[in-house]
Formats: structure tokens, sequence, C-alpha cells
């Protein structure tokens, strides 16, 4: 049989076939071979309740350990915690690195919601971002339908509020996720797809201490969406600081936003740094 794995708690991989719900375990050899099953893999599995393939996955993220995503809803909130530009510019890059589609989801809108906020939102739709509240339940159905969807963004964003909006019949069933989180121990494995009409989403914690891992710093440049149009003097322009920059003239024109501009910067900055401390280690 064919299915999906919808959720993994420890060693138990619960497996969607249909509309049956099978709890499996890995085939023993996978271990030998440092192949972990992940929530979103598309599994074929037998009779035992035994994994015994996993099937080409379209992406995969370390952590939250899941693969075959099709979208990731960043929940930001317009205060406490504050709406932050940076983590949001980074959640993107590395979402867009991953080749899943992301869509910003505001919460506690009721709240504040300044100009500088108001500026962002204004500027990531121009870009071609879908930004909606989370008011905005029907919309948010709409775009999630038929998709693997992970929920990501800070502790105390409105994630969870955002799930129970989406169903309201989950809270119970968050229960034995948040006991196998309070656990400890095999915490950072346990995650669960939730199934809402036709689609699948799974909160995500520990999503916000993300690093860019091994994406480089023209990975992290191609990234940002909208820079990808420019064709500068120099064909491998950082746009830094290099001349005849076109994409530092549009900044200069306010065609770009400041604060995203300086997140870029700041990011290829973590990395070069990154890169200098790994090379002085090689060289011990
Ligand atoms: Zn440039």
């Amino acid at each position: 049989m064919i299915g999906r794995i919808i959720k993994v708690i420890s060693n138990d991989y619960t497996v969607l076939v249909d509309d049956k719900k099978y709890i499996c375990k890995p085939r023993g050899v996978f271990r030998n071979q440092n192949i972990t099953p992940l929530a979103g893999d598309i599994v074929e599995i037998n009779e035992d309740n035994i994994i015994t393939k996993i099937f080409d996955r379209k992406n995969k993220l370390d952590r939250p350990p899941v693969s075959n995503i099709d979208m990731a809803i960043i929940v930001m909130s317009t205060t406490k915690p504050d709406f932050s530009n940076i983590l949001l510019d980074k959640m993107l890059t590395i979402i867009e690195y991953n080749n899943i589609k992301p869509v910003i989801c505001i919460s506690k809108s009721d709240l504040l919601i300044d100009d500088k906020i108001n500026e962002s939102i204004a500027y990531y739709r121009k870009i071609g971002y879908k930004v909606l509240f989370n008011t905005e339940i029907d919309e948010l159905k709409e775009i999630i339908k038929d998709k693997f969807v992970i929920l990501t963004g800070q502790t105390g964003s409105g994630k969870s509020s955002l799930l129970n909006k989406l169903d309201l019949n989950l809270n119970l069933k968050t229960d034995e996720i948040s006991l196998a989180l309070g656990r400890g121990k095999h915490t950072t494995r346990a995650i669960e797809f939730y199934q809402i009409d036709n689609s699948f989403v799974a909160d995500t914690p520990g999503f916000s201490s993300l690093t860019f891992n091994n994406m480089t710093k023209e990975d992290i440049k191609n990234n940002f969406i909208e820079f990808r149009k420019y064709n500068c003097k120099y064909s491998d322009c950082m746009h830094i600081k290099e001349d005849e920059c076109a994409l530092k003239e549009d900044l200069n024109n306010n065609l770009i936003l400041k604060d995203r501009y300086d997140d870029y910067v700041s990011f290829i900055k973590e990395k070069e740094n990154e890169n200098i401390s790994f090379n002085t280690k090689k060289n011990r």
C-alpha cells in the first residue's frame, strides 16, 4: 500500500492510506543506511505495518524534519513578539530556497499596526507575496486547499490559535503532540500534520532559530525574489559594493524597502563571517 506519513512521534510513524491510518515502523535496513522517514514522506507499507520504501522527495527540511511541503505560512504578529522584518526575510529566503511557496499571515492585527508595518506589508505584496490577516480564514482555507502546509513563526506569534481558527475541532487533537513535546527527549522529532478538509497543516516549533546552513551567498541573493530581475554592470553583482549597480539605484529611489535591503546585507555578512571562521578552523 502507498500512503503518506502525517505524524511522527519518536519511532512511530502514522501513515495515511486513503482514509485509514496505520501506525508503522521503518524497515530495519533504513537505520543502517542512515535513512530516516519524515513527516510528509510518500511511502510504501506492507501488511505488517512496516515502511518498506520512501519515494523521492520534492523537498526536505532538517528543522522542522519534514518533506514534500507545498506551502509555508509564516505567522508574524504585529506585537508581542514585535513584527520582525529580519526574521521574516530570513524565513522567506530559506523557504524560497527549498522550493516551498511562502505565504505571510499577520496576526494580532486588531492590536496595533503602525505605519512601518503597513509599509512592509504593502512592499511584500508589491513584490508578489500573498499577505493575509489571520482573520481572513476563508481565504486562508482556500489557498491551503489540497496542500501540505507548515506553519512557522516565533513562539507566541499565534500559530496555534490560527490552527484552531482553521479547524474549530482541533483543540483536542493537539494534546498528544503537546504532551510529547512537554516530555523533552524525543520532542524535536514529534510532528503532526492535521487534516483540515483536504489540507494537511503542521505547526513547526523551533523554526525561528533558522540558519542558512549550506546556502551560499549567491543562494541568498537569488532567493530575494525581487532582486532576480536586476542586470547590473557586473553579472555577479552582489548589489553591495559594486559600481553601476541597478539595484542600488532603485534602492536610492525608494523602490526597494530599505529594511529588507539592510537584512540582505546583514545575511551576506553573516555568511561571510561564517566562512571566515570555517576557514580558520580548517587551517588549524
Ligand atoms: Zn547590483
